[in-house]
């Protein structure tokens, strides 16, 4: 443990699966042999959180991919913390880069998803990242921070919060960050946690990478001083997901 933070592993499906694909996943998970000192914590697409979570063995949590920010009510196709939690579900993803580009979600309708999720009692992985292009253009933590920035408005306790650092670039493209281009990320926000939240989130807080993570890069990205655990797409979904959960051992 790096400054008794505990390692965060997520696997984020996205849409993909179906009941028995889902199933199947769960059942290799149930029998995997995963390093106890990790938290992991498996995101399906919400038609099946259910499901995963019936299945799951104890010890393994289940997140949604995304939540809405309102009590329950009038609000067609969306889901609310209170059901989140009526299921099982003690996580939600939140700002995923999917959602902010393709779903165009900015940064502040971001920060009261965090604010309703941490209200209502879940975990939030909280996804950060720059394009390519923002960062060939230097913007890297301007960007990053803006986005850190919205939710820190809202929020003052971060101690529920996993900070996901997945540059958009490096997201299903097999790019993975360079060990060196994550842990000055994953520093830089450290730092900003010290000074814009409070010493105790800056130590206390697990930031974890994200972006074409796979059993091969993990071990070194793991070992930076600052990466506290992944957030993990493609290879969520295939046996390898036990051999990222296991990075460290
Ligand atoms: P990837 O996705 O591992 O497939 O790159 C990561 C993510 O989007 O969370």
């Amino acid at each position: 443990k790096k400054g008794g933070r505990q390692f965060f592993v997520g696997g984020n499906f996205k849409m993909n699966g179906t009941i028995s694909q889902i199933k199947e996943i769960v059942g290799h998970l149930n029998d995997a042999k995963c390093d106890s000192d990790v938290e992991v914590v498996i995101s399906p697409p919400a038609i099946y959180l259910l499901l995963a979570r019936e299945h799951l063995r104890k010890g393994i949590e289940v997140a949604a991919q995304n939540v809405f920010d309102k009590p329950n009510g009038a609000f067609t196709g969306e889901i609310s913390v209170s059901q989140l939690k009526d299921s099982g579900i003690t996580w939600t993803i939140v700002g995923h880069s999917e959602r902010r580009t393709i779903i165009q979600e900015a940064n502040h309708f971001v920060a009261n998803k965090v604010k309703a999720a941490l209200d209502g009692g879940l975990g939030v992985v909280l996804c950060c990242g720059e394009t390519l292009e923002q960062r060939e253009s230097n913007k890297t933590m301007d960007v990053v921070l803006a986005q850190l920035g919205a939710v820190a408005k809202e929020v003052k306790d971060w101690s529920k919060i996993v900070i996901a650092y997945e540059p958009v670039w490096a997201i299903g493209t097999g790019k993975v960050a360079s060990n060196e281009q994550a842990q000055e990320v994953h520093h830089a926000i450290r730092e900003w946690l010290g000074k814009d939240v409070s010493s105790e989130a800056a130590n206390a807080t697990r930031i974890i990478y994200g972006g074409s993570v796979s059993e091969k890069n993990c071990k070194d990205l793991a070992k930076q001083a600052d990466i506290d655990g992944f957030l993990v797409g493609g290879a969520s979904l295939k046996p390898a997901f036990v051999d990222i959960i296991n990075a460290r051992s």
